[in-house]
């Protein structure tokens, strides 16, 4: 018999999709959203088409993201000429920074609702029904109402079996100079450690294994900051107390900056080996002289110090990072040191951009200008081969070894073949000799590669 798909089972007459774009903490915003709505009566649709409500959840960090909003608004809107109940509002990062200009520019947008306006996402929807239009774009007095949402049901907790994201702070109070998500998402707050140990608890309790800290600066986690919960601990005991909780075997975290990398959190490293050995630690340059230009606030020298003592506290551990290309003055010697850094600190795998300049930033402000585009792009073809090319010297020397894989699903390697991501975040494609359940883990070893993934078999069920 046909599993009934999630909004048949759910069996509710109003349907609302959500399209989100942009980063882990976008995509876990979006699970709180469709948490939010279904406990005011709505049911996900699968399909676009098949909503009553659409939501776009938009990012802002490059141009690129944001005008995939404009090409979506464009079609719904068409498609609302024809069918004019259907309710379109946006979210997130550019409905934070553009507010009423979106409705302004688009007579027919139902609503507009900020990163820290989450919780009036039902009401926006229900008073769009009644064709009200409107607009929430402010921040909240009180820094914690935004943690103050719903336990998500089941049915939105996970991003896939036996993972989830725990959001530990939100916004950030660096202002690199690039960088919009200041203006986007606001000042820096750390949630209250016992509310975010009593969701990591329930969510280990509901069968999850594996869960990702998230935050703008998350290590930052903690500082002493406005509308902290008093008493507070730093980020390293957060970690060690989250380790503490029954039946979660994996911890990572996500996006943490140099600056915050304490003693404590190196030897968490050390100790707890619940924390996956990887860290994803965006340098974004090489030069130092470009670090400042980007008011980085550490150099080369203290980024090169944290990776050697990360490594001795975590033989191993693999490394991951963010680069930017073509900030405004970068000259070929700044990026020379770039692929040199990337050469001394042989990242297993990084995510390389061109710089995009961004509205309302200190770079825009400056007025530097942008750097000739095909020098632009030139340069980021480099960083991408130079990190092909290290990914796959990473990949060889896992060959031989043995991991442990949370497995996401069949693998499209074909039948009795599996896939899922092993604690240093590589994907691994692996066979094996019976059938493996989405979310249980399995002992493999590792004997060959492809660029993106490793391959390997499992020896023994882990489970
Ligand atoms: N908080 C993290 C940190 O401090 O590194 C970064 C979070 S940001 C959402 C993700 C990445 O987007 C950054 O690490 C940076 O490489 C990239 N990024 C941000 N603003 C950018 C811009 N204006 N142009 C190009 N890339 C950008
Ligand atoms: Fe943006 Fe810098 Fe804050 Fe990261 S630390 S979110 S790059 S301003």
């Amino acid at each position: 018999m046909a599993i009934p798909s999630r909004e048949n089972r759910m069996n509710r007459s109003k349907r609302f999709h959500i399209q989100t774009f942009g980063c882990q903490m976008n995509q876990h915003d979006a699970q709180k959203m469709a948490n939010l709505l279904f406990h005011d009566g709505w049911a996900p649709a699968d399909q676009v088409e098949a909503a009553d409500l659409v939501v776009i959840h938009t990012c802002s960090i490059r141009e690129k993201a944001e005008h995939k909003l404009y090409t979506e608004l464009g079609w719904l809107l068409q498609r609302k000429q024809a069918e004019p109940e259907l309710v379109v509002g946006v979210g997130g990062c550019v409905a934070q920074q553009e507010g009423e200009a979106l409705l302004r520019r688009f007579p027919a947008l139902d609503f507009v609702f900020g990163s820290q306006n989450l919780l009036h996402l039902p009401e926006l929807a229900r008073e769009a029904g009644a064709r009200r239009r409107g607009l929430r774009v402010d921040y909240d007095d009180d820094p914690q109402a935004r943690f103050e949402l719903p336990e998500l049901h089941p049915e939105f907790a996970s991003t896939s079996p036996g993972r989830a994201f725990v959001t530990v702070m939100e916004g950030c109070d660096l202002f690199c100079a690039y960088c919009v998500v200041p203006r986007t998402r606001g000042r820096e707050v750390s949630r209250g450690s016992d509310r975010i140990l009593a969701e990591v608890g329930a969510l280990a309790a509901g069968g999850v294994t594996e869960v990702t800290l998230l935050g703008q600066t998350v290590n930052a986690y903690g500082r002493s900051r406005p509308g902290m919960a008093q008493g507070e601990i730093g980020f390293a005991d957060l970690l060690r107390r989250v380790a503490e909780v029954p039946g979660i075997r994996r911890i990572r975290f996500t996006s943490p900056h140099p600056s915050f990398v304490s003693g404590d959190l190196v030897e968490a490293y050390r100790d707890l080996p619940q924390l996956c050995p990887h860290l994803h630690l965006p340098v974004q340059s090489g030069s130092d002289r470009v670090l400042q230009a980007m008011n980085r606030r550490y150099d080369r020298a203290s980024y090169v110090d944290i990776v050697a003592r990360l490594r001795s506290a975590r033989p191993g551990i693999a490394l991951t990072t963010d680069l930017i290309v073509g900030f405004p003055t970068e000259t070929d010697a700044d990026f020379r040191e770039t692929l040199e850094l990337m050469r001394e600190v042989r990242f297993t795998d990084s995510f390389s951009f061109k710089y995009s300049e961004r509205p309302g930033t200190p770079a825009a402000r400056r007025g530097l200008g942008e750097l000739d585009p095909a020098e632009v792009q030139a340069r980021l073809l480099q960083v991408q081969a130079l990190q092909a090319e290290l990914t796959l010297e990473a990949h060889r020397a896992r060959v031989g070894g043995r991991t442990d894989v949370l497995v996401d699903g069949q693998s499209r390697r074909g039948a009795s073949h599996f896939c899922g991501r092993d604690p240093h975040n590589r994907l691994v494609n692996f066979s094996a000799a019976s059938d493996i359940a989405q979310g249980a883990y399995a002992d493999v070893t590792i004997d060959g590669y492809t660029p993106h993934s490793l391959l390997g078999r499992e020896v023994a069920p882990a489970r």
